[in-house]
């Protein structure tokens, strides 16, 4: 993702400003890292520069139904 997107994105479930923290950039893109919530204390990992807003939680429930 770009740097730039931050300023766009929003907790999706405080909708309070991410902070973020880049392990891994490339050029302007953001290829691994985590967004975090100060707000509910949600982190979010940008994996393959896309940030992933589904928790681990929710993946393991869709596949229980
Ligand atoms: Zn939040």
């Amino acid at each position: 993702m770009k740097r730039r997107l931050l300023d766009l994105l929003g907790c999706p479930q405080c909708r309070q400003a991410l902070d973020l923290s880049v392990t891994h950039e490339e050029g302007d893109e953001i290829m691994e890292g985590e967004l975090a919530c100060p707000g509910c204390q949600r982190k979010f990992p940008i994996v393959g520069a896309i940030p992933r807003f589904v928790e681990k939680q929710n993946y393991a429930d869709s596949f229980g139904l």
